[in-house]
């Protein structure tokens, strides 16, 4: 008997340039199937090995998995940089698209004040340097002298690079999916700064300082908000009058829509399901918090608003709060808006309730070992409010399949998972405590008897950008051959 995912048969051979090959034969029922078991194979394999499929009922190579050799290039394999900037730093990694893999990942500090420059390989080269960084230009012109070095570098030359992939924070209503980087979408991004000052301004001066290092490569934009631009306007609308809506675009637009987007998909995948058959609900638990309720492959609503502010009580943020209680504090504190924004963005959260002890959840913890009564009030207040948002979501889609925790505290805190999904008795929740204390990429923490999955996924945004990119630079390809 042989089981669906199960190898069946190994072909090695030597090709005359010493390059090794390895065709699998891989018996599958389906494609989420297949797809779940080469997405377990550890990386060493994904990148040496070829495939050749048959499924259960013995059709012989499906179309899911073309053989091919390792080293060979395939027309669609890119190189992608991935590139996240921020006012100061730029965060980027290099992907191979076939293969998936992180030939080199890094960080650019400090830019502007003197640079610091971390960088890691697949190779197992890791660096921290200290390199002046005067601009974002500067930070780019390390990156890629770095990524092409004799002995440091990936590449022989930075013109290996197909594509690279902005990650960019706000795209309005303006955009609902990853685009081509042209004047023109740099226009409409700068017209949406004012919605996001913080963030927008510095991810354009990462892409103008690629734009001219590298004015021959595609680049391709990938918007935080877009997955959410799915909500109707019973989700996004604010109770104020439309005017303003119509006026000044002020409504919710949700946040971390590339996490909710890659965790949703990996989670139904890992389950063996057509995501488009599912009804999810994905906690992305980090510094930053936020939950999607994902039906049927779209978003319908998510925690974030107008700015991240909104929603889940976060490490620093204050999530949902009446305006009426701001107004009445700014009178009593003397306060002006901006003061108020900035208690709201830095000084409120876990780490205000906690009385400024951390925003960490890992410190929280141990004070609340330590008997410290507020450290262990903000983390209840935290995973009350996330079940009291699951809860709502549930009804919102008319009842859930998944529940995905993911993110800095839902990948790690199995103490917040349980406590939250004790609340969520009512829907028939059940965890295995002992799977709930496990760590892999993505595993199932509710038991047999549960009604609904319970999962955690490690998010990967950088991946999911990766592969936007490759499908928007394809597409592009095709468009252009046509032409
Ligand atoms: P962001 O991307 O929003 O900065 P992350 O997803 O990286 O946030 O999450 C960071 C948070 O994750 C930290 O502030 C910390 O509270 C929490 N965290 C990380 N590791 C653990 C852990 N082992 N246990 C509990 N919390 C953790």
């Amino acid at each position: 008997m042989v089981y669906p995912g199960e190898a069946y048969r190994e072909d090695m051979g030597t090709l005359s340039d010493g390059r090794i090959t390895v065709h699998i034969g891989l018996r599958t029922c389906c494609a989420d199937c297949m797809l779940n078991w080469a997405s377990e194979q550890k990386s060493h394999r994904r990148r040496r090995f070829s495939w050749i499929f048959a499924c259960c009922c013995e059709r012989v190579n499906s179309n899911m998995g073309e053989p091919h050799t390792a080293g060979q290039r395939r027309d669609e394999e890119m190189k992608i940089l991935v590139i996240n900037s921020g006012s100061s730093s730029l965060k980027f990694q290099v992907i191979d698209s076939d293969s998936e893999q992180v030939m080199a990942r890094g960080v650019c500090e400090r830019i502007g004040i003197d640079g610091i420059f971390n960088y890691k390989t697949d190779k197992g080269i890791v660096l921290k340097e200290e390199v002046s960084m005067p601009d974002h230009k500067a930070a780019v012109n390390v990156l890629l002298k770095t990524l092409v070095d004799k002995e440091k570098g990936v590449l022989s030359d930075y013109r290996e690079i197909d594509v690279i992939g902005h990650r960019l924070v706000h795209g309005g209503e303006k955009f609902t999916g990853s685009v081509v980087v042209t004047d023109e979408v740099i226009q409409a991004m700068t017209e949406c700064n004012d919605l996001a000052p913080l963030h927008n301004p510095a991810n354009l001066v990462g892409v103008a300082a690629c734009r001219e290092l590298m004015p021959d490569t595609l680049m391709v934009g990938v918007f935080d908000t877009a997955f959410n631009q799915t909500m109707e306007p019973k989700a996004f609308l604010y109770g104020l009058p439309y005017q303003y809506y119509e006026k000044y675009k002020i409504r919710r637009y949700g946040f971390h829509g590339i996490s909710h987007k890659y965790v949703s998909y990996r989670a139904a995948q890992f389950l063996g399901q057509d995501p488009k058959r599912v009804k999810t609900i994905v906690c992305h638990l980090g510094n930053g918090a936020s939950i999607s309720a994902v039906k049927y492959g779209r978003v319908i609503d998510n925690s974030m608003g107008f700015t991240p502010l909104e929603g889940l009580v976060m490490g620093t943020r204050c999530g949902d709060v009446d305006p009426g209680a701001l107004e009445y504090l700014a009178k009593k504190e003397n306060l002006d808006f901006p003061q108020i924004m900035m208690i709201l963005n830095q000084e409120s959260g876990v780490l205000g309730i906690s009385k400024n002890y951390s925003s960490d959840f890992r410190e929280l913890k141990d004070a609340e070992i330590k008997y410290n009564e507020k450290a262990a009030l903000a983390r209840e207040i935290f995973a009350y409010k996330v079940a009291k948002y699951v809860g709502s979501y549930a009804a919102a889609m008319n009842g859930v399949d998944n529940i995905v925790f993911t993110a800095g505290v839902g990948e790690n805190d199995s103490d917040i998972r349980e406590e939250i999904c004790s609340y969520l008795e009512f829907l028939g929740i059940t965890i295995d405590e002992v799977k709930n204390r496990d760590r892999k990429e993505a595993f199932k923490i509710s038991d047999g008897a549960s009604r609904v999955n319970v999962l955690v996924v490690q998010t990967n945004e950088e991946l999911e950008i990766a592969r936007e990119t490759a499908e928007v630079a394809r597409q592009n390809k095709a468009l252009e051959n046509k032409g």
